[in-house]
């Protein structure tokens, strides 16, 4: 095949929406070779800015405001664009896109990058760790900026929480409040990306899994590659 023809077939990457409860937004994704990682991460620098400003005024509460954020991130997310075309087997998209509307915008996206229409990964925990669940949300808390989930224990002092990866900091009762909020809405909004999904024909993948006991991000995170490796 010459270099022109090669360009000419340009493979198409598997782009995976997953989609897993934040409280889980403690493991780290390993590089793997062929596979890209999207996650908020990628947004962080903007999200940072605007967080610090909002911190100054405080003339919206933390999770109106961070509402008001998240609708505005995709409308200009040129990260995103520059992803769509990146050469890749896989590209995995975390806890991405956040609502039906976001997932909409990202179709258009999809098609203008010339890629092929989405598959959704949903991962639940069987109901025998339920109770590991339950104790690993008691114990967690989550970071507004990079939504990171941290152990209460090792974040919070003095009423304060304090990202350990970002070292930003907000009051407890703010961090515990938009912690619920998110982790509702994240249910609220995967049943209307699901629900779309269905209707627009997407394949849709469900998982059940096993949670560590421990919470060990490694284990959990090579049960999940292996779901996606699946796809
Ligand atoms: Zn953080």
């Amino acid at each position: 095949m010459t270099e022109k023809q090669s360009l000419l077939a340009r493979k198409k990457s598997k782009i995976v929406l997953l989609l897993i409860n934040p409280i889980f937004n403690y493991i780290t994704w390993k590089e793997e070779p062929n596979i890209y990682y999207y996650s908020l991460n990628e947004l962080i620098v903007d999200r940072r800015e605007k967080l610090m400003a909002w911190k100054e005024q405080k003339s919206d509460d933390l999770i109106s405001f961070i509402e008001k954020l998240n609708n505005s991130e995709i409308a200009n997310n040129e990260k995103l664009k520059q992803i769509l075309e990146i050469q890749a087997s896989k590209l995995i998209f975390i806890n991405y896109p956040r609502s039906k509307e976001n997932l909409q915008e990202l179709e258009k996206w999809i098609r203008f990058a010339d890629q092929s229409p989405p598959v959704l990964l949903l991962v639940n925990f069987t109901e025998k760790t339920e109770k590991i669940f339950v104790e690993l949300k008691n114990a967690s808390i989550v970071c507004p900026l990079c939504e990171k989930s941290w152990k209460k224990e090792s974040t919070i002092q003095d009423g304060n929480f304090l990202c350990p990866l970002d070292k930003i900091t907000f009051s407890q009762k703010e961090v515990e409040e938009f912690t619920e909020w998110l982790l509702d809405d994240h249910v609220k909004k995967s049943v209307e990306i699901v629900e779309y999904g269905k209707k627009n024909k997407y394949k849709i993948f469900q998982r059940e899994l096993s949670l560590p006991t421990d919470f060990e991000s490694e284990i959990l995170q090579k049960s999940l590659q292996e779901q996606i490796n699946k796809i």
